[in-house]
This record gives C-alpha cells, sequence and structure tokens, in this order.
C-alpha cells in the first residue's frame, strides 16, 4: 500500500503537543512521534545487560585433612556443641 508524503500536511506533536509539518515528526524508541526539539533517544539503561547469578562455589575444592586442626560439632537437642574428644 502506498502513502502519501504527506509534505504539505500538519501534525500534532506526541510529546509536546505543538503543530508541526508532517516531515518533520521523528518516532522515538518508544513508539511516539515528536517534534524535532523533542525528539529524545533512548537511554543506555532501558535496556541493561542481561545479569548472571553470582558464583557460590569454588570449581576445585580441597578437603582439610589435618585433624588437629579440624573441629566436630555435634548436634543435641537443637543445639550445636563443639566435641573435643
Ligand atoms: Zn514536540
Amino acid at each position: 500500500m502506498a502513502f502519501a508524503s504527506g509534505k504539505y500536511s500538519r501534525a500534532m506533536c506526541e510529546q509536546c503537543g505543538d503543530e508541526v509539518a508532517y516531515t518533520e515528526l521523528q518516532k522515538q524508541w518508544d513508539g511516539l512521534y515528536s517534534c524535532g526539539e523533542c525528539f529524545d533517544t533512548e537511554h543506555p539503561q532501558e535496556q541493561p545487560s542481561p545479569s548472571r547469578p553470582d558464583a557460590e562455589a569454588l570449581e576445585h575444592p580441597r578437603v582439610d585433612n589435618n585433624d588437629q586442626d579440624a573441629s566436630i560439632y555435634t548436634q543435641a537437642d537443637n543445639q550445636w556443641e563443639l566435641d573435643n574428644t
């Protein structure tokens, strides 16, 4: 479908409401048609980069095999106690 160029038409800016030449209107990032004075570009924070979850575990964990430094906790009656035996 062919559209008329609108070079003699007048239109209303959707931002300020002023009457301007139809050919002056520009489509903004948010879909509004605005005049050259009101034209606004999209702010970079409107499209943030995708976020990734924080790493929680080590890739190659190692167990501490030193028994003297190890602490053993036991649970009794919903209380944790240090077992030094
Ligand atoms: Zn305007």
